[in-house]
């Protein structure tokens, strides 16, 4: 019975061809040298050792000492031939070499694989979490004096001209809404032509007077700044603001440093502007608005009408709402948690006192605009 191998001698580089023969105690090479003349070579078959074994490729046979002669196999005739031929002698086991050699090559697969898996997870998930992680470690007094220096900060660095009128009108409405917070919000109103709003850590909402132009009436202006105010106490900003500095977050968590944090936060001052959030953080923010208004004796369609006068996507550039999802999606939600919400009475007075301080308001846009 014979086999078609490619034989090494051992000495030259040169593949040869060769003629196979497989007896009981001998292998038998034949083949043909470079000057054409027959030869054959034979291998003791209890010297002969398995080198190496690809399933798919070629199968290695090993002889005799340095230089070792080698015969290369298709796997298949390998596991044809001479795999049944000589079952249980040495040329068809796999040495305890080979099989430390290629279990250490699966294993560095392995590890290699799993720590790919660990890395993408860390920077998809562990990322966020530990920053989110390293926000719980700022205390609400910290985060607070974090947001003044944030917001002096963004404004001077953003140069948002205060508009000192309507701020002071803002501020006064919100105070008569009377939303009990953890931290007392405190409202500015910017000349900008952008339609944004934005939530500092720590109490601070920067209204654009574009957005504010928009509005017809009140309704709406508290919807926008409960919702803001949702995301302050939630503290989606200062999450979102975390995470944006993920790396330094995770270092300053290792390190427990707290104010190397709040420095690099304060770097970043200017992210704050254009924070985007989750779908989940603005479902938060936008049913904490509901509830607010309703709980203040507001109508909380207001909710619904706010979110009709965001900017439709993509068609004022960049800005916090522009890149808040789906506004849709939202209305939706929205709508339908208006249906089960217990609207309180408001008192006649406070109704008046609303009323009052959004023809201030909205005085000033005419003001603006004549
Ligand atoms: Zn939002």
């Amino acid at each position: 019975m014979s086999v078609q191998a490619t034989f090494f001698d051992g000495t030259l580089p040169e593949a040869h061809p060769a003629e196979i023969y497989l007896d009981d105690e001998v292998i038998r090479i034949t083949y043909a040298s470079a000057d054409g003349f027959p030869h054959t070579d034979t291998w003791l078959v209890k010297k002969t050792r398995l080198a190496d074994w690809h399933p798919a490729g070629k199968t290695r046979l090993q002889y005799g000492s340095f230089p070792h002669q080698y015969l290369d196999f298709a796997t298949a005739d390998y596991q044809a031939a001479v795999l049944p031929r000589y079952a249980g002698r040495p040329l068809t086991q796999v040495s305890k070499r080979l099989w430390v050699q290629e279990r250490g090559f699966l294993t560095v697969l392995l590890i290699t694989a799993l720590l790919i898996a660990l890395a993408w997870g860390l920077y998809v998930y562990g990322l966020p979490a530990l920053a989110d992680r390293a926000v719980e470690l700022i205390p609400p007094a910290q985060e607070q004096k974090l947001g003044e220096v944030l917001y002096k900060q963004v404004i001077s660095e953003e140069r948002l001209p205060v508009d000192p009128a309507r701020t002071q009108w803002v501020n006064a409405y919100w105070q008569a809404v009377g939303l009990p917070t953890r931290f007392p919000g405190q409202i500015t109103v910017v000349k900008h032509n952008e339609i944004n709003a934005f939530a500092i850590p720590g109490g601070h909402i920067v209204v654009y007077d574009s957005l504010l132009n928009r509005m017809s009436r009140h309704e709406q202006l508290a919807a926008l700044l409960a919702h803001e105010t949702a995301h302050i106490e939630y503290r989606h900003s200062l999450q979102q603001l975390t995470r944006s500095v993920a790396s330094y977050a995770v270092l300053s968590l290792l390190f427990g440093d707290v104010t190397g944090l709040m420095a690099v936060l304060i770097d970043n001052a200017h992210s704050l502007t254009s924070l985007s959030f989750s779908r989940d953080k603005e479902d938060q923010a936008d049913a904490f608005a509901v509830e607010a208004l309703a709980r203040q004796g507001i109508d909380p369609q207001g909710v619904v009408w706010m979110l009709h006068v965001l900017p439709k996507e993509g068609k004022l550039g960049p800005s916090a709402l522009s890149t808040h999802p789906e506004t849709t999606e939202r209305l939706a939600a929205a709508t339908k948690r208006i249906q089960h919400v217990r609207i309180m009475a408001a008192g006649a007075g406070q109704q008046r006192r609303l009323a009052e301080l959004w023809q201030q308001i909205a005085g000033q846009t005419n003001k603006a605009h004549h």
